[in-house]
């Protein structure tokens, strides 16, 4: 999922929100939403769909105020419903909150289950619904020590915005494992997941929000609560890798440079004899040009992508299904008809594209199609809010590379080594060790505890 929050008294934060939200609609297509605070209560509006879908001048001439916070949402627990379109608002003792989150908690059910227990009622089969459960629940204290004592309870990865009337909260989890970034532009105050939103407003990075700190903006200016709780740092290593966009900067680490750098190691571990480096657009890019530049083999564009087609596109018929990637993808002949290819890819998840993609490569009249990854093996799931939480569905949890070659059809492959990775994140951010980053989904070592048992509530 992808928030942002604008604390701007005077400014049409209605309209900066929803065109931040269009910066961050890689981090979620399901639906989108905005909620806003105009001193005395909190109005929204929310839609299935990418955020023009969601959104019309309508709807954002509607909302004033002088706070709002703007959420995209790619389902990881709950299903694609309005019901669990973000942010939440509702009304307590205190008047009206809202939140929008992102990431997944790993004990919702438990919490889930304590909070019924004493008679919560639910309205939606998110995580963020026990967040606000509990938020509210801490009303004798002020929304600040509400939030601190609400850390405590939760478990998992959150990069959260908090939104009262006339003020705005935004937090990240002990671990840091999701990004969340401060800009300023002019007296308005902003949180977002990725910097590229700061930039599409034309806003001043300040910094990033610390793992485990409360950051509050409101008529005080900003100030900064740092939790009790001590974790080590776990940032999504595949935020760089695949889920950010290239242009953003996340705890001081540019993506596409840490992307072309993944690459240029790939050509270091991996040299081919091959006449053309292409890759699987966008999130191959910049890995691809990484190995071009290391190699000295040029780079092309071999596939061209289809922008317009999100994940809302409409289902393709039965007979249609197996076309389905052409819908998205299309050759281009000229670049590779008669060569040895070299493909590039940011990751193999079920591995239904790659297999297509070479197929398709070949028809082009690829003489070769080698295929690489500019990272390891996914095999373990996500349970902190990258959607590869199923197990039996990774191709690489039950099969060796070379039945993953055979399966995609390619001459060869191979998978960046999760040292050449790691190495290439410590080369980025020196002070950073590679025990910093959480490497899970290749490495099988959860840096918080993963839930046990299966969560009733989350089931669909
Ligand atoms: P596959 O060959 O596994 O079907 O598809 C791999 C492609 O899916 C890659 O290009 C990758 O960028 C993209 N992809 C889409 N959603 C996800 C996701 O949630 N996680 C990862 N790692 N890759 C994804
Ligand atoms: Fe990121 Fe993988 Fe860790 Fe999930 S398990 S937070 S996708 S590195
Ligand atoms: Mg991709």
């Amino acid at each position: 999922c992808g928030v942002i929050g604008i604390y701007g008294p005077g400014k049409d934060v209605a309209r900066l929100t929803y065109f931040g939200l269009h910066a961050l609609q890689h981090r979620g297509q399901e639906s989108a939403g905005i909620a806003i605070g105009n001193g005395e209560d909190i109005q929204f509006n929310k839609g299935m769909g990418l955020v023009t879908e969601a959104f019309n001048e309508h709807k954002l001439r509607e909302m004033a105020g002088q706070v709002a916070i703007g959420h995209v949402r790619y389902s990881t627990t709950g299903s694609s419903l309005l019901a669990n379109a973000q942010p939440l608002v509702f009304r307590y003792l205190k008047g009206m909150m809202a939140v929008a989150h992102n990431g997944n908690l790993t004990n919702a059910t438990e919490q889930r289950h304590n909070l019924a227990v004493t008679g919560a009622v639910f309205q939606t089969t998110t995580d963020t619904e026990v967040i606000v459960n509990l938020l509210a629940r801490y009303n004798q204290s002020s929304i600040e020590e509400g939030l601190m004592k609400t850390m405590i309870d939760i478990k998992g990865s959150y990069s959260m915005l908090v939104m009262t009337e006339d003020r705005l909260l935004g937090v990240r989890d002990p671990h840091g494992v999701r990004p969340l970034c401060i800009g300023r532009l002019g007296d308005a105050y902003i949180f977002a997941s990725e910097s590229c939103a700061l930039d599409t407003l034309g806003a001043e990075f300040v910094r990033d929000v610390e793992p485990g700190e409360i950051v509050v903006a409101d008529k005080r200016g900003l100030t900064s609560i740092k939790s009790m709780i001590r974790a080590p740092r776990a940032m999504c290593i595949f935020e760089y890798i695949y889920f950010a966009r290239p242009d953003s900067n996340i705890d001081g680490i540019s993506v596409n440079r840490a992307r072309r750098a993944m690459g240029r190691q790939l050509a270091r571990e991996c040299p081919i004899d091959a006449d053309v480096v292409i890759s699987v657009p966008d999130s191959g890019t910049a890995a691809a040009i990484g190995y071009a530049t290391e190699s000295g083999i040029p780079f092309e564009e071999g596939l061209m992508k289809n922008r317009y087609i999100g994940r809302t596109f409409i289902q393709p018929s039965q007979e249609m299904r197996s076309q389905a990637v052409r819908l998205k993808l299309n050759p281009i002949v000229k670049a590779v008809e008669g060569k040895r290819v070299i493909l590039i890819d940011d990751s193999i998840v079920r591995g239904t594209t790659s297999g297509k993609i070479v197929q398709l490569l070949r028809q082009a009249g690829a003489k070769e199609v080698h295929m690489l990854i500019s990272s390891p093996p996914i095999t373990h799931p996500c349970y902190y809010g990258i959607d590869t939480s199923v197990r039996k569905e990774l191709i690489a949890a039950t099969k060796t590379i070379e039945e993953i070659r055979q399966a995609i059809g390619a001459d060869s492959l191979y998978y960046l080594s999760e040292e050449g990775l790691l190495n290439t994140m410590v080369d980025q951010r020196a002070d950073l060790p590679a025990e910093s980053y959480c490497t899970a989904c290749f490495s099988g070592n959860y840096p918080i505890d993963v839930p046990q048992g299966v969560d009733k509530f989350t089931m669909e």
